[in-house]
């Protein structure tokens, strides 16, 4: 485990009043490690979880070759001719190949065998012909000249996943696509790694819990909430500690209880130079503890270090400056701390449909909906209030614009980053 000072020599250009978007994530990356213990869960328990070992298949998917579509099977060397000299060919229908069970009688030359989607082709059958495009005749179909070519419409054993051959691999995040691949397997249980234990509460005096009475210069708690669901969806345990008051013996046993129970303490509120609380000066008391402004808009001051074996993730008190701090550097720590491989947000490029201000030497994160145009184009629209406070434009956005910390005034048009957050927001 190194100190915070430890990591802050290691860093080219560390200044922690005026840090870098990309110092941040470098230095949290540093400071945290993933967890260590593995469970074994059921299948079901598994989504959203992080395997902790690769996962080899046991056997071949699919287990046989096998027919794509209801059709006839048939010998592809039928089809020896290049395909525009080909006949017409008449195979005479010798029975019927139903998924589920193998078909046991033999075809011979100048045959075929009706057969199902996913029914096994029997040895020596390589081709179907699909149904709606034979003519039938009698007891024969005839497969019309120049249509096919040997092996087609036939699903190869294997071909989706060969025996031996890792399916899937540690610290991947458990999807409902793999779920399925897992059972696909036969696999009903699997080694994922403990989930993260992150406790959270809200600071300051003016901070209201649901259910208070409303009083003059308070605000209701949204940040318990928004922390709440972005953890949840993370896959972590939450420890919910409510709102903790601006008093010195309240935060020493709020942060004492958090730093015994959790892998990671998130609060809001409190961090920004100025504050008239406790909330800074337990932190210091307690942990090791940086104090950081960020060169980032919003979002400028932040807590980050450890208190106990806890990693602290003190984050500023504005409502979309949660959101945008724990998207950009807190939720990439905690995937790392998961034990989770990919940790970089999905990023995609959209062009602005309005010109944005930007000033240069700060990151901005600007609330953005990503959509297409006709010919298929992804246009990205800022949206019009980028308060730090509007909570409401982090509903209606499907994504954060990424202006660089160097990116000057955008033009419309101009090509943007836009790091997206449907399904994690
Ligand atoms: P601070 O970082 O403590 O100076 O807070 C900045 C702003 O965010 C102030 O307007 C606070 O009232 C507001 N704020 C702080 N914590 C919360 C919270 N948990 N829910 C809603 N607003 C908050
Ligand atoms: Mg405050």
């Amino acid at each position: 485990m190194k100190t915070l000072a430890t990591i802050a020599a290691e860093l080219e250009g560390y200044d922690p009043q005026a840090l870098r978007a990309g110092s941040v994530s470098e230095f949290l990356s540093r400071l945290v490690e993933p967890v260590t213990t593995r469970e074994t869960t059921a299948i079901f328990q598994a989504l959203g979880r992080v395997l902790a070992d690769d996962v080899i298949s046991p056997i071949c998917v699919p287990p046989h070759d096998n027919s794509a579509m209801d059709g006839y099977a048939f010998d592809g060397g039928h089809l020896s001719t290049p395909a525009e000299d080909q006949p017409a060919l008449t195979l005479r229908v010798v029975g019927t190949a139903l998924a589920g069970s193998a078909w046991q009688g033999t075809v011979a030359a100048g045959e075929c065998l009706k057969i199902m989607t996913g029914a096994v082709l029997p040895p020596g059958l390589d081709t179907v012909v699909p149904q709606e495009f034979v003519t039938e005749r009698g007891a024969s179909i005839i497969v019309p000249a120049g249509l096919l070519r040997a092996g087609d419409n036939r699903r190869k054993r294997g071909e989706d996943l060969m025996q031996g051959q890792p399916a899937l691999h540690i610290g991947e995040l458990l999807t409902p696509a793999a779920l399925g691949l897992l059972a696909s397997l036969g696999i009903a249980q699997v080694p994922v790694w403990r989930k993260l234990r992150v406790a959270y509460f809200s600071t300051g005096d003016e901070i209201l819990s649901l259910g208070e009475a409303p009083r003059e210069g308070a605000v209701f708690d949204s940040n318990r909430y928004t922390v709440f669901g972005l953890l949840s969806r993370l896959g972590c345990e939450v420890i919910d500690m409510g709102v903790v008051r601006d008093d010195p013996t309240l935060l020493e046993a709020a942060f004492t209880r958090a730093s015994l129970e959790a892998d990671a303490i998130i609060t809001s509120g409190g961090v920004s130079v100025g504050e008239a609380d406790y909330t800074k000066l337990m932190m210091k008391k307690l942990g090791d503890v940086a104090f950081w402004k960020i060169a980032m808009r919003p979002g400028r001051p932040m807590a980050v270090g450890r208190i106990g074996r806890s990693v602290l993730f003190g984050l500023p008190g504005n409502p979309v400056a949660v959101m945008v701090t724990f998207l950009a550097f807190v939720r990439p720590a905690l995937l790392k701390m998961m034990g989770c491989t990919r940790q970089a947000p999905p990023m995609l490029k959209a062009r602005s449909l309005k010109p944005l201000r930007k000033k240069p030497g700060r990151t901005e994160y600007q609330r953005g909906t990503v959509s297409s145009a006709s010919d298929g184009s992804l246009w990205v629209k800022a949206d019009d209030n980028q308060g730090s406070g509007v909570l409401s434009s982090m509903v209606r956005a499907n994504g954060l614009i990424v202006l660089h910390h160097q990116q000057s005034d955008i033009a419309a048009g101009d090509e943007l980053d836009v790091m997206m957050f449907d399904g994690v927001v």
